[in-house]
């Protein structure tokens, strides 16, 4: 099986979110749930308070580190544009941006707009100019969308998407592939939904039993998302969570592939058909 592992990057400073959005009351009453159910620890409730006090909320360079050390040629999708809880600013965004792609790795959109075709097209032409890059992807913050948010991603330009959260195989939407969402760290670690309430065994079961369930399904290209802002000590289960992830998939004999090498090797396979 191939796999491809993505980054949503959602925030990169803690301070951002002052009189903007409720991230930071709600990422407190969120810890004090979780400390107070016993699912997250003493230590690691201190490290996500000094977080906020230290004003980093992103591990973007911990883990294009760790994804070089391991072979994983990911991805990284950065919002240019504000909403949802979403509310860097569009420097912070391009500095990152431009950091990550120097690095060597992969960026992408993480949309917004997903309804007016208009606004598609304006975060698209964002990402665009403060890039210098033609031909990339997208992938929907909070994974929005509705019966036309793939057509018009593709009308656009897009070169494909990822956020439809379903176990099938890639496909095509016109000229732009679809690559189902099939692995989220939230789903994993969160079965409720709001709150950290897996273990790390727990979690590592149901990662056992989907990539299980997409071999059944003849699925080829795997896709994988990991936040950075929880490839941290502060969030300890999730980061272990990856860290064991990719170095089973490693030794179960995957082979970690980017959404372009996916799209090249897809795009061969069609042309022999
Ligand atoms: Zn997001």
């Amino acid at each position: 099986m191939n796999v491809i592992i993505s980054h949503d990057v959602d925030h990169i400073t803690a301070w951002e979110h002052l009189g903007r959005d409720l991230i930071l009351p709600k990422h407190i009453v969120r810890n004090c749930i979780e400390f107070g159910l016993k699912h997250i620890s003493l230590g690691e409730t201190a490290r996500r308070c000094g977080d906020i006090i230290k004003n980093r909320w992103n591990n973007i360079a911990d883990l294009m580190k760790f994804d070089r050390g391991r072979g994983v040629p990911s991805t990284f999708f950065f919002g240019v544009q504000n909403g949802l809880g979403l509310s860097y600013t569009p420097d912070d965004a391009k500095l990152w941006m431009n950091r990550v792609a120097r690095e060597g790795f992969s960026i992408g959109v993480h949309g917004i707009a997903f309804e007016l075709p208009e606004e598609i097209r304006r975060e698209h032409d964002a990402f665009a100019a403060a890039t210098g890059l033609d031909g990339f992807g997208i992938r929907m913050h909070y994974l929005r969308r509705n019966p036309e948010t793939l057509a018009n991603l593709e009308k656009t330009g897009y070169k494909f998407d990822s956020t439809l959260p379903e176990l099938t195989p890639p496909f095509k939407v016109g000229g732009m592939w679809e690559f189902p969402l099939h692995i989220m760290d939230g789903d994993i670690l969160c079965g409720n939904g709001r709150w950290q309430d897996r273990t790390l065994e727990q979690a590592k079961d149901s990662t056992k039993a989907i990539l299980e369930a997409s071999a059944d399904r003849g699925i080829e290209y795997f896709t994988i998302l990991l936040h950075d802002r929880y490839f941290s000590d502060s969030f300890r289960t999730w980061k272990e969570w990856y860290v064991w992830v990719t170095e089973f998939l490693k030794e179960s004999g995957c082979r970690f592939v980017s959404y372009d090498g996916a799209i090249g090797e897809l795009e061969r396979a069609h042309a022999v058909l």
